[in-house]
């Protein structure tokens, strides 16, 4: 940098050096008229005091063209007051500037001076005093351009010192001298002002890099307490963030246009089922990356009026704006299930989970970010309940249930379930031999606060606050108690919950009953629904491994409702496939359903299972499932369940007047 480029502008960093030049130039623009004015006002004067004893041309002409000039020049500042300037033009707009006060700081000394030789001493005083006052105001107009200021104040205090020491007059002498050192300390003011102005500049932008810093810290840390770090979703906050801002949107919208339709705002919260299982099973490393995927897999589905956010553990919530018709809700919820139930092949292992969706839709299920979630839980605790692995859109009905089943969860925690529990037992007959093979053992529940409970209620809430296991060893250990009184032949079919199966330690428990009853476990038929092999195949299977090896059967419950496939069938240890009652209602009417029976009834003829065929209630239902195959049946055609002191009475003791 030269010499008289550090004196215009004396920056070290190019950012500097702009920001020092914007400010100058600021500076500067607003001192501009004050300046001219300055320049004109006391020319104008002088001119007006020399008009009679100078020529014309100094006296008119030069100051009026002086004056003109100086005219142009503000109104051409005033009117580029406004343009934005680059970097460079600024530069060049500075620079030009220092030549141009150069230039008429040349131009008026000399025409000052050749003024001075007309007139009276008063007039030449005036002269005098013109280039002092005059060189000052313009010198303090221009502090913000040091370069300027300096060259200006060369330009008229040299000439005029050297003019007035040349005239060996002692008193312009004096003045000469006096002016000189006015003008010394003017500069220095002057540059003591302009140190202090470049450091206010220099400490603003410092400032203003301080606060961009602390800005974009801040705009990381907002990001970062916006995203989940494992999956790079958005998080719990940012979710509920967006939820009221969309709220609002959509209340304001809908004041504005008084629209009584829905806009279109639905809020889904989805729950992995068997996450916690995996996490237990392979390790929260495991459990991580399958997270990870899972997240993956969610945000691949979403789209802009779709986001999906992980609001807790094993949780994601949704929020869908726009199109949120129940069957497009349904659509993508099925999508986002299906998106989860993909096995998940990781280098180490591989695992299969499923997934529940409850939505809830606004303005119907709530108005309030709190309410509408609050409600999508309920539609999630719905779809847990009754329909694993789909979507429930909420209704108030949803809310009624859910409000019975927190109801039976509290009284099943205080339950004595000794007292409470009980079992009624139903017969399983072979209606080729006309003879009792199995009671099943159904579980009963008396509370003292609800009253009877249907067991398909209280027995997925058990599951689901892990009572189930504690439960099963009191009903268990009373359908063991209750067979020692029958007859050796006849069996028993007991339901274990899929948790039996899966949980450690629940399957010991079980075990350990069973041998402490003093029932031979041959009698015993375990009665297992697909749902425990859907949650882990591995595990369920060691377990019904475990029971066959203590000498017991297996049932495969409610066949047809949910996946099992004939192939899972093949390859676990099962004696007995019971087909479920839904089957069975129209066979006599309905050829699909006489199709599926038969080719189950069929399947278990070629692997020797025996097919027990669930919910028989009339006599054409019955005569339609013989001619299928079917001979081993079970429903209130040949009897309802029957409390335990009833059954050896009803059934035992005359089995063949019943059928
Ligand atoms: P499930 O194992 O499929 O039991 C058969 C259900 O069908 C029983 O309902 C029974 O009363 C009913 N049923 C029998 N015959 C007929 C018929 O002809 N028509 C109709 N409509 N229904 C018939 P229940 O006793 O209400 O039990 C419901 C479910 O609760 C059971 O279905 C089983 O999954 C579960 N459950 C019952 N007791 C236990 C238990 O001790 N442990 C476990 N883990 N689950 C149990
Ligand atoms: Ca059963
Ligand atoms: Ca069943």
């Amino acid at each position: 940098m030269s010499f008289i480029e550090r004196l215009s502008c004396p920056c070290t960093t190019p950012a500097a050096r702009i920001e020092l030049r914007r400010s100058q130039y600021r500076a500067f623009l607003q001192q501009v008229p004050l300046l001219y004015a300055v320049l004109i006002v006391n020319t104008v004067a002088v001119a007006v005091t020399h008009f009679a004893v100078a020529p014309l041309y100094l006296s008119l002409y030069v100051p009026l063209l002086l004056c003109l000039f100086c005219a142009v020049r503000v109104a051409l500042w005033l009117r580029s007051r406004r343009v934005a300037l680059t970097d460079d033009a600024l530069a060049r707009r500075l620079r030009s500037t220092v030549w141009m006060v150069s230039v008429m700081g040349a131009a008026f000394t000399a025409w000052a001076l050749s003024l001075y030789q007309y007139g009276d001493a008063y007039a030449r005083s005036h002269v005098v005093l013109y280039m002092v006052v005059t060189v000052i105001g313009c010198a303090f107009c221009l502090m913000h351009m040091r370069l300027a200021a300096l060259l200006l104040t060369c330009i008229v205090i040299v000439p005029f010192s050297m003019f007035f020491a040349a005239t060996h007059n002692p008193v312009l002498i004096a003045i000469a001298v006096n002016v000189l050192l006015v003008a010394v300390a003017m500069v220095m003011i002057l540059l003591i002002y302009y140190r202090g102005f470049t450091e206010l500049v220099e400490s603003q932008i410092q400032l203003r890099a301080k606060q961009f810093e602390t800005q974009q810290l801040s705009d990381e840390n907002f990001r970062l307490a916006n995203r989940d770090t494992l999956t790079g979703l958005p998080n719990r906050r940012r979710f509920f963030a967006d939820l009221s801002a969309q709220l609002n949107a959509q209340l304001q919208m809908q004041a504005q246009t008084e629209a009584a339709e829905p806009l279109g705002l639905a809020i889904g919260i989805i729950d992995l089922d068997g996450f916690k299982q995996i996490n237990d099973m392979y390790g929260h490393v495991f459990g991580d990356r399958v997270l990870e995927e899972t997240g993956r897999r969610l945000a691949a589905l979403t789209s802009p009026q779709i986001t999906v956010a992980r609001v807790g553990g094993d949780e994601f919530a949704l929020l869908v704006a726009g199109t949120t018709a129940y069957r497009d809700l349904l659509e993508l919820g099925a999508a986002l299930c299906g998106a989860i139930e993909r096995p998940y092949v990781l280098p180490d292992s591989s695992a299969r989970m499923s997934a529940s969706l409850g939505f809830a839709h606004f303005p119907e299920a709530g108005a309030s970010a709190s309410q509408l979630v609050e409600r999508a839980y309920y539609a999630l605790h719905f779809a847990q309940e009754h329909r694993r692995g789909g979507t429930v859109i909420f209704s108030p009905e949803h809310e009624t249930q859910i409000r019975y089943l927190n109801k039976i969860e509290e009284a099943l925690r205080r339950a004595d379930f000794e007292r409470e529990m009980s079992l009624q037992f139903q017969p399983i007959l072979d209606t080729a031999t006309h003879e009792i093979m199995a009671f099943e053992a159904l579980a009963r529940w008396s509370s003292p606060t609800l009253g009877v409970v249907a067991p398909s209620m209280f027995i997925p809430v058990a599951e689901r606050c892990d009572l189930i296991h504690a439960l099963t060893e009191v009903l268990l250990r009373k359908a063991l108690d209750t067979t020692k009184t029958w007859p050796d032949k006849v069996r028993i079919s007991f339901n274990l919950s899929a948790r039996d199966l899966t949980m450690s330690g629940a399957l010991d428990r079980v075990i350990r009953t069973t041998l402490a009853s003093g029932v031979a476990p041959h009698r015993i038929d375990f009665e297992i629904t697909e749902t425990a092999l859907i949650q882990d195949f591995v595990q369920a299977r060691a377990a019904l491994d475990a029971l066959k090896k203590l000498g017991a059967r297996i049932s495969l419950d409610d066949f047809g409702t949910g996946f099992s496939s004939l192939n899972s069938v093949h390859r676990l240890p099962i004696d007995k496939v019971k087909v479920d009652g839904s089957f069975v209602a129209n066979i006599d009417r309905e050829p699909t359903a006489r199709a599926i029976v038969k080719s189950i009834v069929d399947l278990c003829e070629n692997l020797g299972l025996t097919c027990v065929i669930e919910g028989v209630e009339t006599q054409q239902q019955a005569d339609a499932l013989r001619e299928l195959g079917a001979s081993v049946m079970q429903g209130h055609l040949f009897g309802k369940p029957v409390a335990a002191s009833q059954v050896l009475s009803l059934y035992v003791k005359e089995p063949a007047s019943r059928l």
